[in-house]
């Protein structure tokens, strides 16, 4: 059995950001010091499937800009942040685009959509 460790988190589910002391053994946790009940449930999905919201561009053609903004749907697994990356590199879409429209499914089988940030119109030329 694995011995106990601590572990301590920056809690990042609200503009506070208590310091967490999470007591575990591998993954699974055993009690967590200092913050609220949203916390120590941020504290457990960190130690087991840790995930981010992402922000980003894509390049985009015939738009009124040459990049469109971008976001992950849900928090996206944080160990293959830079492989998502490196896909929305590849990735250009052409104009118009509206707010909150699906730019790539289901981002490397994840299950989660990266939509656009904003309406993007054809460019005026
Ligand atoms: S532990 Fe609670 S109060 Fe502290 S940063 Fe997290 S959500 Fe905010």
């Amino acid at each position: 059995m694995n011995k106990e460790e601590i572990t301590k988190l920056i809690c990042i589910t609200c503009p506070k950001g208590c310091l967490l002391e999470v007591h575990h053994q591998g993954s699974t946790v055993l009690n967590v010091k200092n913050g609220c009940k949203r916390g120590h449930e941020y504290a457990r999905r960190e130690l087991v499937d840790p995930r981010r919201m992402i922000s980003s561009t894509v390049r985009i053609t015939g738009g009124e800009h040459p990049l469109l903004p971008v976001y992950t749907a849900e928090a996206f697994p944080k160990p293959r942040i830079s492989e998502l990356m490196a896909a929305l590199r590849e990735l250009t879409i052409k104009a118009p685009v509206r707010m909150n429209q699906v730019v790539l499914e289901d981002a490397l089988g994840s299950g989660i959509n990266i939509l656009a940030s904003r309406d993007m119109g054809k460019s005026g030329k």
